[in-house]
């Protein structure tokens, strides 16, 4: 904006107007308003140098509430703020010009005010099976992978909740790849909507890069985004949120959110599990275990325990035994599932017989079990093996 073209603002920003006239006589005003229009052209290029434009905030990962606060008190029908939100998350509409049933000034102040928010994948790679993972970097420098896996007319969306790990678990490559921050509500939003795939996608876990409970208020959010019917209106039942466990913040979750929840352990001796899970030290799975049998659960929802299984390391009777004796009397159900290695790995995933025999002897013993196959072993997207594709890292284009 150009100040001072007329009245009380040349004033103002033209300190040496009066002093010019007293010392040279009277200066013609057409020529102080052409000294006045250029001081204001270096003024305006100045500030737009030193001090650009606020960015737009990004429209994905805003709640119905959050536009309905930014519009306030500016006459725009709650009604078409909803249609706005919907059109967007729900059918797919990222332009907002294009958005049907929303008059054309809220469409003209979404576009001036907001941008999408959505950023394609960088890299995409297909598995044999059929799923596939994609990075995506993010303008800070963040990056994040998911893997869509579709299965007979479904569409699973696996989505990071941060750029690598803090928790520091030895086995995991994110783990291992370091930490470079929490990804934001949107753009854990952007992976379900920016994954291409041939069916809408209808199911979402938590269980690619990060700890989502080690970034619970974006997680909640997404998760809010996720199931409400202005956003993308997914079942609480079909998305599941994955955790080695941070006690403080899985209450949270667990009184916060409807969604599914489910604990990796990795050994039920908590010796064996610190060793391959440090927040064990802080947070005992025994403790998590017990909050979740005494959590008062809603029809349908599921708190679980993925139990990944690895040859002669976690699959003993001894280890069956503790299992049982763990979770007989809770309702919480165990998901057995086969290791994957990763490079410079000595351990195996267990054979399928011991894993056939784990389950069979968990749901004669009253706990509910079963074997959950993995996808994508070979572009290493199954469980801890994300990131392992980042270094070293290439573009596509
Ligand atoms: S297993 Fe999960 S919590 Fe542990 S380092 Fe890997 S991503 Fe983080």
């Amino acid at each position: 904006m150009i100040f001072g073209f007329t009245g009380h603002p040349i004033k103002i920003i033209i300190p040496f107007a009066a002093p010019l006239q007293t010392k040279i006589g009277k200066v013609p005003e057409y020529l102080i308003r052409i000294i006045i229009l250029l001081y204001n052209l270096v003024l305006y290029n100045f500030n737009q140098k030193f001090n650009p434009p606020m960015k737009k905030p990004a429209f994905c990962g805003m709640t119905l509430k959050e536009v309905e606060y930014h519009f306030r008190g500016r006459g725009v029908k709650q009604d078409h703020i909803i249609k706005a939100v919907t059109s967007f998350y729900r059918k797919g509409v990222h332009d907002f010009s294009l958005m049907s049933y929303i008059p054309k000034s809220l469409k003209r102040d979404l576009e001036n005010e907001f941008w999408p928010g959505l950023t394609l994948p960088v890299r995409s790679e297909e598995s044999v099976d059929g799923s596939s993972k994609h990075l995506f970097i993010f303008e800070e420098g963040t990056m994040s992978e998911a893997v869509a896996i579709p299965d007979d007319g479904r569409m699973t969306v696996c989505v990071s909740s941060q750029s690598g790990c803090r928790m520091g678990c030895p086995f995991c490559l994110t783990g291992r790849s370091g930490f470079s921050g929490n990804l934001s509500a949107g753009q854990i939003i952007n992976q379900v909507l920016s994954v291409p795939g041939p069916n809408k996608t209808d199911h979402v876990v938590f269980m690619g890069m990060g700890e989502p409970l080690d970034n619970p208020d974006e997680v909640l959010k997404a998760c809010e985004i996720l199931t409400s019917g202005w956003g993308l209106a997914i079942s609480p039942r079909n998305i599941t949120v994955s955790t080695v466990g941070i006690t403080p913040t899985i209450k949270r979750f667990l009184d916060e959110s409807d969604c599914n929840l489910t604990l990796s352990l990795y050994s039920p001796f908590a010796d064996e599990r610190k060793a391959v899970v440090p927040a064990e030290k802080n947070y005992p799975a025994e403790e998590i275990v017990e909050m979740m049998r005494n959590f008062p659960l809603k029809r349908k929802r599921r708190l679980s325990v993925a139990y990944v299984m690895i040859n002669g390391i976690n699959d003993s009777a001894r280890h069956l035994e503790r299992l049982i004796t763990l979770l007989r009397t809770t309702s919480i159900r165990v998901n057995l599932l086969p290791y994957h290695k990763v490079p410079g790995d000595i351990n195996e995933p267990s054979p399928p017989d011991t894993m056939a025999y784990f389950k069979h002897a968990l749901v004669t013993s009253g706990v509910s079990a079963s074997v959950r196959r993995s996808r994508g072993a070979d572009i290493s997207a199954a469980c801890g093996l994300l990131a392992s594709g980042l270094r070293p890292l290439t573009f596509n284009g």
